[in-house]
């Protein structure tokens, strides 16, 4: 089982790499433990580097269950912004206010290795571009306003 790691760990400080393409057949195990312990934790998405690994992969929860993202590019970022309360599985009991693009364009490798574009709006599109943050190692605290600390409420989004 993998293990969470918390802020002020340095991974999350730092840029991953991105994955050789060849090397993409070897990451089934790994991304299949990341979504495990994604769900586990109640989590809507997850980076690498939140493992300890320092590669540019992501998981996000869909409504068809966990989709890995590997190598993900955000494109055509819209104009349009929107702030909603944001939290981390990486920083524990803390939520602030994140001004986000309220729709973009992903473009990622599947575990398949497949090329894939899809359009994200809304949640969506925030969980994007919360875990592409960290494979560049940015926090949602560092954009954060209004940050609170405190038990989370019962609806509360994890990522
Ligand atoms: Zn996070």
């Amino acid at each position: 089982m993998l293990n969470i790691i918390t802020n002020p760990h340095p991974a999350l400080r730092q840029k991953a790499k991105e994955v050789d393409l060849e090397e993409i057949p070897k990451l089934h195990q790994f991304l299949n433990d990341m979504a495990k312990i994604m769900l586990k934790k109640d989590g809507i998405g997850l980076a690498a580097n939140q493992v300890d690994i320092l590669k540019r992969i992501i998981i996000v929860n869909t409504k068809d269950g966990p989709l890995a993202l590997i190598n993900p590019k955000l494109l055509r970022k819209s104009f349009k912004k929107e702030e909603a309360e944001e939290g981390c599985l990486s920083v524990p009991d803390v939520f602030g206010m994140v001004k986000r693009n309220y729709s973009l364009t992903v473009k990622a490798y599947t575990k398949d290795g497949q090329e894939i574009s899809i359009k994200a709006t809304g949640l969506f599109a925030r969980v994007l571009q919360h875990e592409v943050d960290h494979i560049n190692g940015i926090l949602f605290i560092d954009k954060a306003k209004n940050i609170t600390k405190g038990k989370p409420r019962d609806e509360q989004d994890k990522l």
